[in-house]
């Protein structure tokens, strides 16, 4: 495939916003998708919606076959494919991109974290990854057309997110069987190559390859995201954020932050940064080494917190507003946001607290090799 540096951008009126936004000021990205579809207490009718009422999609068949009484097509439970809800209830998911919008939110992130083929695996819906894709990608543009037409002095940017799936090629699921893995390299890579051109129709501004826990399933997505800009004739900035899963301070194929960087660097990303798994407090040191490291934005969207015996997340608005105002203090953010457990309310209150501190200025480093 063509090398994505010799590409324009697709969309270079929207990058050029981009880039005076982050230059001017520290950017807002919106908060959790899922904690707030959480608050409607879907059932899996509301999962299922007319469409795949019977529990399998009624648009979607076999060659050959046609669905109808009887037709033995098997019934799969919907409840929790968070993301099936932007083709069956779109209205919710849009509002709660709304949400994020009126809180103060420049860049909202796509209702797509797990809709690669290799998670829609889990509902038997792969051949949704497309579709779900573009049309996530759509509700979020349309999302943030309205708010910016209200507020014209300030752009509004799609994030398209692709999740790191529940797999990962680099280690093996097995302790018996160090050597088993449960994907490949090819298989992400084909996997993701399907999610970025679905984000790319509908019109994302830019693509975040987030959460991510596993660099080698990382290095498959950017390097789907070159073949889908290829395609595309065209490329869009691209986000990369890590996750720190444990107290030794690595994600959890063994990386610190500075290793991580130095594994992904040659992406040329707009931004790379941490988020989810722990709260703003614990991912502080880490986004110290990669403020001093990468010679790009930084980004940070921690979780409200660790979790708590329930599974939910305690930090409050006020809380991760107090913490994460001192990071911008320190000079170390570009973009900030929320992950697991936030709400509009923590982003509005994270903007407040950052508005006015200047960005973090990326250092310029010599070219190391
Ligand atoms: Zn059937
Ligand atoms: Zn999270």
């Amino acid at each position: 495939m063509n090398s994505p540096d010799t590409l324009a951008w697709l969309h270079p009126g929207r990058v050029a916003r981009l880039e005076a936004a982050l230059a001017r000021r520290i950017l807002v990205i919106d908060g959790a998708m899922g904690t707030m579809i959480q608050r409607h207490e879907l059932q899996e009718s509301d999962y299922r919606g007319q469409r795949f009422s019977e529990g399998f999609d009624a648009l979607f068949a076999a060659d050959g076959h046609a669905h109808g009484p009887g037709c033995g097509c098997e019934a799969h439970d919907q409840r929790g494919n968070n993301d099936l809800l932007t083709l069956t209830r779109p209205g919710l998911i849009r509002d709660i991109h709304a949400a994020y919008l009126a809180a103060g939110a420049d860049l909202v992130e796509t209702n797509t974290f797990n809709s690669t083929a290799i998670s829609l695996a889990d509902y038997h819906l792969q051949h949704l990854v497309r579709e779900l894709n573009r049309e996530g990608a759509k509700l979020a543009r349309a999302a943030c057309d309205a708010a910016e037409a209200r507020t014209p002095d300030q752009p509004r940017f799609v994030i398209g997110v692709l999740g790191p799936t529940s797999r990962t090629a680099s280690l093996s699921p097995d302790v018996n069987r160090p050597g088993f893995r449960a994907t490949s390299f090819d298989e992400l890579a084909a996997a993701y190559r399907e999610a970025a051109a679905g984000l790319i129709e509908g019109g994302a501004d830019a693509i975040m390859v987030e959460t991510i826990f596993d660099t080698l399933n990382a290095k498959a997505a950017l390097f789907a995201i070159d073949d889908a800009f290829a395609a595309a004739g065209g490329r869009l900035p691209v986000l990369i954020s890590g996750t720190i899963t444990d107290a030794s301070g690595r994600t959890l194929s063994g990386q610190t932050a500075e290793a991580f960087w130095y594994s992904l660097r040659h992406a040329r990303p707009l931004s790379v940064g941490l988020n989810c798994a722990l709260g703003a407090r614990d991912l502080r040191a880490h986004i110290d080494v990669l403020a001093r490291v990468a010679d790009v934005n930084i980004s940070t969207h921690p979780n409200a917190g660790l979790p708590n015996a329930f599974g939910g997340y305690d930090e409050t608005p006020e809380d991760m507003a107090r913490d994460l105002r001192e990071f911008a203090e320190a000079g170390l953010l570009n973009l900030v946001g929320g992950c697991c457990g936030t709400t509009p309310e923590h982003i509005a209150a994270i903007a407040e607290a950052v508005r006015g501190l200047p960005p973090r200025v990326p250092p310029r480093l010599e070219a190391a090799a």
